[in-house]
C-alpha cells in the first residue's frame, strides 16, 4: 500500500465530501425542477470527482491545491450569483481550506480574488448594508481561519515530518537487514538521509577498538581534506562535537563552528569546508558502550528543532544496530572459521583456503605442498597431566608452528592434536622439506605447561600438488597416510607420500572389508602359548591368541589385523568370538588337566568404553560360571589404567568385584608406572620381551627386571616374563625371583589338539613322579 502524506488524505477528503454534498443538492434541486442549480450542482460534482482522480493517481498536491482553489472559486461565486445571499456561508469553508492547503500569504491572495469574485457577482443583487456586512464578516472569518490554519498547519507539519522520518527508518532498517558490508550499509544511511533532507550533511565516525579515537565511517558530502583531517582524532571533552559527543556520550550541540570553544583548533578547517553547525549525537548500544558519532552538518548556523534532535537520536540507533549487527556477523563468521583454542583456521577454513590455493596453483602452473601434522605424545599428555595441561600444549605448539611457516603458507587446526600447513605458491621442492625440519627442531624443544617440563614430538607428512594429487580430498588423504608413515618410522620425523603408501591405504581398506566376513566363514581360531611357573616347572595358565586363515593371503597374524579391527569397531565381535572359545576351553581344562587351570585373553580398550564397550556383558555371563570365571584372565594395556574417563575405571571396578584377575601386558613399553597399579587391583604384571631378550648379567634390563619384581611383590602382584627364548634368560629371571615365564624356550603358541597334548604329557608326568 503507497503511504500517503497528510495533505494527499485532507484533499481526497474534501473533493470528495463536496462531490457527495454536491450530489446531493444537485437530486434535491431536479426533484424541485431547479433545472439550472441542479446542473450547476451536478459540474461541481464532476469538477470535485475529476480532482479527487487526479490527486488519487498523480498525488501532485501543489496542482490539485490550485485548482480546487480555482474551482471552489467559481462554484462558490457562482452559488451565489444563482441563488443569492443565501449560498454565503460556502465562503467560510472555502476560506479555512485556502489557508490549509496554500501558505498564509498565497491564501490571502487567493481568498482576496474569492472576495473580489463575490463581490462583483453580488454587486446590484444585495443592498449596500448587507453587502458591508458581508464583507465584515467575511474578513473576521479569514482572521480566524488565518490562526486557525497556522497552528493547525504547524500540528500537521509535525505529522508530515514524522511520516517521512518513519518511512526514512523502516527503508534504513530494510538496508541493514539486507546484510550488506558495515561501509555499505553506512554508506546507504548517510545518502538517504541527505536526499531527504536537502541542505544537511552528514557523517558517521566509528571508535576504534582501543575507545580512543575515531575513524571515517561514512561522510560522503564532506569534502575529503576535510574528513582526513578528522580521521583519526583522539577523543576527549572539548574535542569538536564528535570528539565531545564520543567522549562523554552526550548529545553536543554546536549552533556555530565559527564562535565554539569546542572547534577552536578546526575553524580554519571547518570554515574551508563551509561548515556552520554540527550537532553530533553518540552511537550506544543497548549496554552503554559508545561505539562512535552520527552527526548533521548545516551550511549556515542553526540549531535543531525538536523533529531534528528525533532524527539524530533516531539514525544514532540504528547505526548502533548496524555496527552490532556487524560485530555479530563477525563474530559468528569467526567461530564458524577459527579454532576457539589456538584462534589457528579450523577444518573449516582450512578447506576453503586449500581449495583457493589449489585454484591458484592450477591456473599459476605452480606447485604447492600440504603438511600434515600431528604431535607424538599428546594423549599420553592430556591423560596424565589433565586437560588444562593439554590445552596449552597446543595453544604452544601451534604458536612455534604459526612462527615457523613463511609468509605464503598458513597453518590450520584440523581438530585434536593434528595440524595442516599450506604451502601455497611453492617455487622449489625442498622447500617443503626444510620445512618439515624446522618444524620437528622446533616441536622437539620442551615446553613448560604450568609447573611440569614436557617433552614432545611431531609426526609430519607431506604430500604435492599436482604430483600426489590433484583435489582438496586427494591431497589431505595423502598428507594423512604420509603422516602415518612418519608415525611407523618411530615419530619424531616427515616423510613423504609415496605410490606405496596409496597401496597401503587401498589393501587396508580390502582388509577391513575380509574382517568383516572373517567370523561368519569361520577364518579365526586361537592358539594357546604356556604360562609357566619358572620355580616348579608348571604349567596350569596360557595366554590365548588369534589367528586368521585368510582364504587368499593365508595366516594372518594378530600385529596384521588387530588395529584395523580397532579402528573399524570390529574388535566388538571379534574379541566376543574369543572370549567364547576361551571360556569353553577353560571349562574343559579345568576338569581334565588342573582345577585352577587360568587362560588369559587380550583385551583392547575400545573393549571398556562407556556405551560401546563389552567387558560388562562378559561380566554378566560369567556371573553363571561360579569359580570357572576366575579361570580367565583379562590382559590390559597400561595405558588404558591411565585413561581419565570416568566410564573405564568403573569397568575395571566392576571387573575387579567380579573377581577377574587383571593383568598388566608389555609392562615397561608404557609409563611404567606403579602407582596406577595400586589404583585397580592388578593380579599379573607382564614385563615386555623386549627387556627379556636384551637381559645380561648386569645390563639394564636386568637391573630394571629386578626392581619391577621387587616392586611387583610388595604390591602383591604375580611377575610373568615374556618372550624367554634362551636358558640364559630362564635363569636369570629365576635369580630374581620372577614367578612365571612364557616363551619360545617352552613352547610357541600352538593350536588347541597341540596345546591338549602338551597338557596331557605334564599331566602324566605328574603322576610319574606322584
Ligand atoms: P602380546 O599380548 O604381547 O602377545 C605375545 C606375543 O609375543 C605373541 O605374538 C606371541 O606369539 C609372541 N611371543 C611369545 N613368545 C615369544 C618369544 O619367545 N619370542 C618372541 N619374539 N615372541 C614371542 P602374537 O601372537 O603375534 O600376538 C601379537 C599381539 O597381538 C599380542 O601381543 C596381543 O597384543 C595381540 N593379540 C593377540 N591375540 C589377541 C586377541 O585375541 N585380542 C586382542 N585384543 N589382541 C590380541
Ligand atoms: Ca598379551
Ligand atoms: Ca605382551
Amino acid at each position: 500500500m503507497i503511504k500517503r502524506s497528510a495533505k494527499e488524505y485532507l484533499l481526497l477528503s474534501i473533493t470528495s465530501f463536496i462531490c457527495l454534498a454536491t450530489l446531493i443538492f444537485a437530486s434535491i434541486r431536479f426533484y424541485q425542477h431547479d433545472w439550472a442549480t441542479s446542473v450547476f450542482d451536478l459540474v461541481i460534482a464532476t469538477a470535485m470527482c475529476y480532482l479527487f482522480v487526479y490527486v488519487y493517481k498523480t498525488r501532485d498536491v501543489d496542482r490539485t491545491s490550485m485548482m480546487l482553489a480555482l474551482a471552489a472559486t467559481i462554484s462558490v461565486s457562482g452559488a451565489i450569483y444563482i441563488n443569492g445571499s443565501v449560498q454565503y456561508y460556502w465562503v467560510y469553508p472555502a476560506a479555512i481550506a485556502y489557508y490549509y492547503l496554500f501558505s498564509p500569504r498565497t491564501a490571502v491572495i487567493i481568498n482576496a480574488v474569492l472576495m473580489l469574485s463575490i463581490y462583483w457577482v453580488t454587486y446590484g443583487a444585495v443592498d449596500a448594508v448587507e453587502l458591508s456586512s458581508m464583507l465584515v464578516t467575511l474578513i473576521i472569518s479569514n482572521i480566524f481561519a488565518f490562526f486557525f490554519a497556522v497552528t493547525t498547519k504547524a500540528h500537521q507539519q509535525d505529522l508530515i515530518e514524522n511520516q517521512d522520518l518513519s518511512l526514512l527508518v523502516n527503508k534504513t532498517l530494510a538496508l541493514i537487514v539486507s546484510s550488506q558490508s558495515l561501509p555499505e550499509v553506512l554508506d546507504a544511511i548517510v545518502s538517504s538521509i541527505e536526499a531527504e533532507y536537502k541542505d544537511v550533511m552528514c557523517s558517521i565516525l566509528l571508535l576504534d577498538n582501543t575507545g580512543k579515537r575515531l575513524h571515517l565511517g561514512a561522510a560522503p558530502s564532506l569534502p575529503d581534506f576535510y574528513n582526513q583531517a578528522i580521521d583519526g582524532v583522539a577523543i576527549g571533552e572539548g574535542v569538536g562535537s564528535c570528539g565531545t559527543a564520543a567522549f562523554t556520550g552526550k548529545r553536543v550541540i554546536v549552533e556555530d563552528i565559527s564562535s565554539h570553544a569546542y572547534w577552536t583548533p578546526w575553524q580554519v578547517l571547518a570554515a574551508k569546508a563551509e561548515l556552520g553547525s554540527c550537532w553530533s549525537q553518540p552511537i550506544i548500544t543497548a549496554s552503554g558502550q559508545v561505539l562512535g558519532t552520527f552527526a548533521l552538518y548545516h551550511k549556515d548556523k542553526r540549531s535543531p528543532g525538536a523533529m531534528d534532535i528525533k532524527l539524530i537520536e533516531q539514525f544514532a540507533s540504528l547505526a548502533s544496530i548496524a555496527i552490532e549487527k556487524n560485530k555479530i556477523s563477525q563474530q559468528i563468521w569467526q567461530q564458524a572459521n577459527f579454532d576457539d583454542l589456538t584462534a589457528l583456521p579450523n577444518r573449516n577454513r582450512m578447506r576453503v583456503l586449500l581449495n583457493q590455493a589449489i585454484k591458484n596453483a592450477h591456473a599459476g602452473n605452480r606447485q604447492l605442498a600440504v603438511l600434515f601434522l600431528d604431535l607424538d605424545n599428546f594423549k599420553d599428555v592430556n591423560d596424565t597431566l589433565g586437560h588444562a595441561s593439554g590445552d596449552m600444549l597446543l595453544q604452544k605448539s601451534a604458536r612455534r608452528i604459526a612462527k615457523c611457516i613463511g609468509a605464503n603458507d598458513t597453518v590450520a587446526r584440523l581438530g585434536g592434536d593434528e595440524f595442516v600447513v599450506i604451502m601455497s605458491d611453492l617455487v622449489e621442492r625442498d622447500r617443503a622439506e626444510q620445512l618439515a625440519q624446522r618444524l620437528l627442531n622446533k616441536l622437539s624443544r620442551p615446553f613448560r605447561l604450568n609447573d611440569e617440563v614436557v617433552q614432545t614430538s611431531v609426526s609430519i607428512g607431506i604430500t604435492h600438488y599436482p604430483e600426489d594429487g590433484l583435489t582438496l580430498d586427494n591431497l589431505l588423504k595423502n598428507a594423512d597416510q604420509a603422516m602415518y608413515g612418519a608415525k611407523a618410522r618411530g615419530r619424531n620425523n616427515y616423510h613423504y607420500f609415496s605410490q606405496s603408501m596409496r597401496e597401503d591405504a587401498l589393501n587396508r581398506r580390502q582388509l577391513i572389508q575380509d574382517l568383516r566376513n572373517a567370523i561368519k566363514n569361520n577364518e579365526f581360531f586361537l592358539v594357546f602359548q604356556p604360562i609357566v611357573n619358572l620355580a616348579t616347572g608348571d604349567i596350569y595358565k596360557a595366554e590365548a591368541l588369534i589367528r586368521w586363515q585368510h582364504p587368499s593371503r593365508g595366516l594372518v597374524g594378530p600385529v596384521d589385523f588387530i588395529e584395523l579391527a580397532e579402528e573399524s569397531g570390529l574388535i566388538i565381535e571379534i574379541s566376543n568370538w574369543v572370549f567364547q572359545q576361551a571360556l569353553a576351553m577353560v571349562t574343559r581344562w579345568r576338569q581334565r588337566y588342573h582345577a585352577d587351570f587360568q587362560i588369559s585373553i587380550n583385551t583392547s580398550p575400545v573393549q571398556y568404553k562407556e556405551g560401546t564397550g563389552n567387558i560388562k556383558q562378559w561380566l554378566a555371563q560369567l556371573q553363571g560360571y561360579g569359580a570357572i570365571a576366575k579361570g580367565l584372565a583379562f590382559e590390559i594395556t597400561e595405558s588404558l589404567l591411565m585413561e581419565n574417563k570416568s566410564g573405564v575405571g568403573d569397568v575395571l571396578l566392576a571387573v575387579q568385584k567380579a573377581g577377574i584377575p587383571l593383568a598388566i601386558d608389555d609392562f615397561g613399553t608404557g609409563y611404567s608406572s606403579l602407582s596406577y597399579l595400586k589404583k585397580y587391583q592388578t593380579d599379573y604384571l607382564k614385563i615386555d620381551k623386549s627387556f627379556v631378550q636384551n637381559m645380561s648379567q648386569d645390563s639394564n634390563d636386568m637391573a630394571l627386571c629386578e626392581a619391577i619384581v621387587l616392586m611387583a611383590k610388595k604390591l602383591n602382584i604375580k611377575v610373568i616374563a615374556e618372550g624367554i627364548e634362551t636358558l640364559e634368560q630362564k635363569q636369570l629371571l629365576g635369580s630374581i625371583d620372577c614367578d612365571y615365564g612364557q616363551g619360545y624356550l617352552f613352547a610357541k603358541p600352538v593350536p588347541t589338539k597341540e596345546f591338549e597334548a602338551l597338557l596331557s604329557r605334564q599331566l602324566q608326568l605328574d603322576l610319574a613322579l606322584a
